[in-house]
């Protein structure tokens, strides 16, 4: 392998183009490390931290957790994984251009001299977006939630409808329903841009996949242009 130093991996790409699928092998296959901001929150509220206290809290007010209480949970990992050599996929985060400033705020600081961003941009037109989103389907156990799609066969359950890992039956999720992919999309591209443009400006090399194509396929081409062998 050779992403020998501490490494980040930011895979941008709109809701349904296979972040979570991506970042399921590279953890499986590759001993990844990653982690996304849903998770953090519900780490620190299982564990009553003083920041899950908070976000309890507003959760519970029916607010939305601020971008300083998301970034200072991410940096607070981040200071967790990179007391060893790691390579860490953030999943979902930076959502905004805020959240790319903060994020390379937060590698300035000494811990993090070592630590090489990668950002990996997931390229697909949104008309496949919507086919591909309105076959997916996914576990309907909570502690689960393998994600199966219809549309591509290494990622069709072995039985119909039901899940491969726990047996559990597959449901389609709400908000895969037309008019909210189609917002999830507004909101998406809305930001992209910004992203992308902040850190090609910081001089970070963008990488970018063409998803439109089996799931394989799009993991050589990711390990390739990533130098891993
Ligand atoms: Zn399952």
């Amino acid at each position: 392998m050779k992403l020998d130093t501490s490494n980040i991996i930011v895979f941008l790409g709109p809701p349904g183009s296979g972040k979570g699928t991506l970042s399921r092998l590279c953890v499986n296959r590759l001993a990844w490390t990653q982690f996304s901001t849903g998770d953090l929150c519900r780490e620190h509220i299982t564990n009553k931290t003083e920041l899950g206290k908070n976000i309890d809290f507003i959760i519970k007010s029916g607010k939305l957790i601020s971008d300083s209480l998301i970034i200072k949970m991410v940096e607070k990992e981040l200071e967790k994984q990179f007391k060893n050599q790691s390579k860490v996929i953030l999943d979902g985060f930076p959502r905004t251009k805020e959240q790319a400033v903060a994020l390379s705020n937060i590698l300035k600081a000494s811990c993090f001299n070592q630590v090489k961003l990668n950002i990996v941009k997931l390229d697909i037109p949104d008309s496949d977006i919507i086919l591909r989103l309105s076959k997916r389907m996914i576990c309907s156990d909570k502690k689960c939630q393998t994600i199966y799609s219809l549309s591509d066969i290494s990622l069709r359950p072995k039985v119909e409808n039901i899940c491969d890992n726990c047996s559990s039956n597959l449901i389609k999720r709400i908000d895969d329903e037309i008019d909210a992919i189609l917002d999830r999309l507004k909101i998406y591209h809305l930001h992209e841009n910004d992203i992308i443009d902040f850190f090609h400006n910081k001089g970070h090399k963008i990488i970018t996949l063409s998803v439109n194509r089996p799931v394989e396929d799009i993991y050589r081409d990711f390990l390739t242009k990533l130098n891993i062998n």
